[in-house]
């Protein structure tokens, strides 16, 4: 071998060991790759797991407790959806039925209210009767034969209830009334108004 031969053996020895590094630098950093996307997919599986439950249990018990065995859900619910108006007259006065009543900052108690109008949503996974006692509870009112807001019931001023026009007898247990697709119900403390409304014009699709 004379030198010519031994420098060209020594750089293709030299291009094969630069060839073989950058293979292997190029393999190294495949696989660099392939475990970031590994690591990525761990945390957001991780992500995922740890985010799951607040999703689907009870969410929030401390602020969003179940409340008369109905629960506060993380969506709106459909299995059982229908529409009841409330109208409150105090002496004779409209008392407007809050917005957002049963609807907290992660849920929806399946009986609420979206606005003004006086519509109870009454959006349940499962049929089955509820009523105004309910409501009146998921709200926080007093309300118990007892106390409408902050008005004493007394024999003087009594409390009478109308559901579609028609008055409920006395002696019913106003709690306990259930709530049917479009029904008008009206509480009315004191003085009564002018016109006890028998009918609530629902938009189309409530
Ligand atoms: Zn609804």
């Amino acid at each position: 071998m004379n030198i010519k031969q031994r420098y060209e053996k020594y750089f293709k020895f030299r291009r094969i060991r630069k060839d073989n590094k950058n293979t292997f630098r190029g393999h190294r950093n495949s696989k660099r790759l392939v475990c970031s996307v590994r690591s990525c997919l761990f945390i957001v599986v991780i992500i995922y797991l740890i985010s799951l439950p607040n999703y689907y249990s009870p969410i929030n018990a401390a602020n969003s407790p179940i409340i008369d065995n109905i629960e506060c859900g993380a969506m709106e619910q459909f299995g059982f959806h229908i529409h009841a108006h409330l109208d409150i007259f105090v002496n004779a006065n409209a008392y407007t039925v809050p917005a957002l009543i049963g609807i907290t900052d992660n849920c929806f108690y399946w009986l609420h209210t979206h606005d003004q109008s006086g519509i109870i949503h009454i959006e349940s996974p499962e049929e089955r009767n509820f009523t105004l006692g309910q409501f009146l509870d998921i709200w926080k009112q007093k309300y118990a034969l007892v106390q409408l807001f902050n008005n004493t019931i007394t024999d003087n001023t009594g409390l009478s209830v109308y559901i579609n026009g028609n008055m409920q007898r006395n002696g019913t247990n106003y709690r306990d009334i259930v709530f049917h697709p479009h029904d008008e119900i009206a509480l009315i403390y004191g003085e009564p108004p002018a016109n006890i409304p028998k009918k609530y014009a629902f938009a189309n699709g409530l």
